[in-house]
């Protein structure tokens, strides 16, 4: 705590993983002496940097940016850029670890990396975010590359986003190359890479249901966030027969009783990506639906849950509230989007409850296979990436029983997700020895 003082979320994603490792290296002396565990709590390196840029009215505007490369003992660094005005140090460095162990669980050679900007992309127009990408890029570039660091999207981060940032990296480097995933299938993009971490959350919470004899259909699921995975998250749990009951952004939650349908996620679609418009609006578009106005929607009675806005959005009282309310598994299509006090009542209530760095690994690892497929110079098509996608979850799954499964049908797929995502990165960083 001392030495990352003030950096709550950072310290509480360590925190998180601690225990559970601390428990599985205590008869395993080589992890204590190389001192593993503090090795893959401090960053490799963390780049700060200046991001000047013009608005519309021909203001200056001066943003930070960050690239956290943490760990890259099993392959290149690897994780999104996120724009919006809650990022700092802390945000970033939380991500950075988390993104560690989620690539390794998925068993493709990629190590741990985030990035991102304070800069808020609400309310600006195309060319000032275009040029604020561009902006950032341009420090960026000397610090990223296909065999180093391959960012992707996060919040605030899409296909526009992307196109920008990859623009200008061509520009500066004269280089077309696989530094970005994410991309547009027009210029080396994956197929099945927008869809892949809300499908794969909900594959997630599919093997958990299916292991403890449950299934998806007929299940009602509460869902917060509207953006890529939540939506994406929807369409899934639609697509498997269960009924989606709300979904929301930092305004607040629609809770739609009828169910929120394929065309309704649809129009939910257009209204982010196209217009940025605000949820309120779904509840004046349709009959039978409402809004909760600074509210987040923990309370309202499901089956299953899936937060998949953002860090810290559902606390101990929230976590009560779903349990209490019959709630018989969490699957986060978010990072760290449930507290430490809320993850314990879960752990108490002993319901299914799948950690983000399992449960949303979905989008990291089609980024892998991008980076694939852009090495390769092929692409593949949408079916064979959507069979990967699920074997990939259900191998995921597989090794969280392994190392979590408690007896008498409970799997703590905490602990399972950090232990078999730490044994990867500490076996290889032992093989180098001290560096
Ligand atoms: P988007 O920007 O597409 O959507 C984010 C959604 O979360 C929006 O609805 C946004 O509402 C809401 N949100 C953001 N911040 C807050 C906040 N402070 N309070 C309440 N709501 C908030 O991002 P993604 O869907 O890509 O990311 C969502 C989560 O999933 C993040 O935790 C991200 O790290 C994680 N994730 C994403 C992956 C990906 O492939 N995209 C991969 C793995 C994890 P508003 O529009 O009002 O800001």
């Amino acid at each position: 705590k001392k030495r990352n003082h003030g950096q709550t979320e950072f310290i509480q994603a360590v925190q998180e993983v601690a225990q559970d490792i601390f428990e599985f290296i205590e008869d395993k002396e080589q992890y204590h002496t190389a001192q593993i565990l503090r090795r893959i709590a401090e960053p490799d390196r963390i780049v700060s940097f200046r991001v000047c840029w013009e608005d519309d009215e021909h203001n200056i505007r001066v943003q930070r940016g960050w690239r956290v490369q943490n760990n890259n003992a099993i392959g290149p660094y690897k994780g999104g850029i996120r724009f919006h005005s809650s990022v700092n140090e802390s945000v970033l460095k939380f991500l950075a670890f988390e993104q560690t162990f989620k690539n390794s669980l998925t068993g493709l050679p990629m190590g741990g990396g985030k990035g991102g900007s304070n800069f808020n992309p609400k309310g600006k127009s195309d060319s000032e975010v275009m040029r604020f990408c561009q902006s950032f890029m341009s420090e960026l570039y000397r610090h990223i590359g296909p065999n180093t660091d391959v960012p992707a999207g996060d919040i605030g981060v899409g296909g526009r986003e992307i196109g920008y940032m990859f623009g200008q990296y061509k520009r500066l480097t004269g280089r077309w190359e696989g530094v970005l995933t994410g991309k547009a299938t027009e210029y080396g993009g994956s197929q099945m890479r927008p869809e892949a971490t809300g499908y794969g959350a909900v594959y997630f919470l599919q093997n958990m249901l299916k292991h403890a004899g449950h299934d998806v259909e007929g299940k009602t699921a509460v869902i917060s966030g509207s953006g890529n995975v939540a939506t994406h998250a929807a369409e899934k749990i639609v697509q498997l027969g269960g009924k989606v009951l709300t979904l929301s952004d930092s305004g607040g939650f629609i809770h739609d009783p009828d169910g929120i349908d394929q065309e309704k996620i649809d129009w939910v679609k257009r209204l982010k990506n196209e217009r940025r418009g605000r949820i309120s609006e779904y509840a004046d578009h349709f009959t039978g639906a409402t809004y909760h106005d600074g509210k987040r929607p923990w309370d309202v009675t499901c089956d299953v849950a899936l937060p998949c806005a953002t860090q810290n959005e559902l606390n101990e009282g929230e976590a009560k509230e779903l349990v209490e309310n019959g709630v018989i598994a969490v699957s986060e299509g978010a990072n760290m989007p449930t507290t430490l006090d809320g993850v314990k009542v879960f752990h108490d209530a002993k319901i299914m409850y799948g950690p983000g760095k399992a449960a949303n690994a979905g989008g990291v690892a089609v980024s892998g296979l991008e980076m694939s497929q852009n090495s390769e110079r092929i692409s593949w098509n949408q079916e064979r990436l959507g069979d990967m996608l699920t074997e990939l979850m259900a191998d995921i799954h597989e090794k969280c029983v392994e190392y979590g499964d408690q007896g008498e049908g409970h799997v703590d797929y905490v602990k399972g997700a950090n232990i078999a995502g730490f044994k990867k990165v500490a076996d290889a960083m032992l093989a180098f020895g001290v560096v």
